[in-house]
């Protein structure tokens, strides 16, 4: 049994959900990040790619799946760190795992949000 699973979202297509429920600071998901891209490779990309690259401690990174499918939340319920997603809180199985993109400032960034959340800015920005 896997610790997530990739499933439709609300949110947005495709999302990451909790096959179990997880501490608060539980270490979730470590990203691949086999794929690093130069600053030109990362612009480069398209832009339905785009969205999957992270910016993160000086590095642009291709996010693969699961990781890639986390959407974002502005009221999250995971956190980034070492290149991988930690429970910001309990988090029971069955959730959808999210993560604030604005606190991995891709400088381009500029998506509409339709996370739901009472605390929703509307726009992700970097
Ligand atoms: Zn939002």
């Amino acid at each position: 049994m896997p610790d997530v699973i990739v499933k439709e979202s609300k949110i947005n297509g495709k999302g990451v959900f909790a096959c179990r429920d997880f501490k608060k600071g539980e270490l979730i998901l470590k990203w691949d990040i086999s794929h690093e891209l130069s600053e030109e490779e990362a612009n480069k990309m398209p832009d339905e790619e785009k969205r999957y690259v992270a910016f993160w401690e000086g590095k642009y990174v291709l996010q693969l799946p699961p990781a890639r499918f986390v959407n974002h939340s502005c009221d999250p319920n995971t956190f980034v760190k070492d290149f991988s997603d930690f429970a910001l809180r309990n988090i029971k199985e069955g959730e959808e795992l999210t993560s604030d993109y604005s606190k991995e400032p891709e400088p381009n960034m500029n998506m509409k949000c339709n996370c739901g959340s009472e605390k929703c800015r509307g726009v992700i920005r970097g």
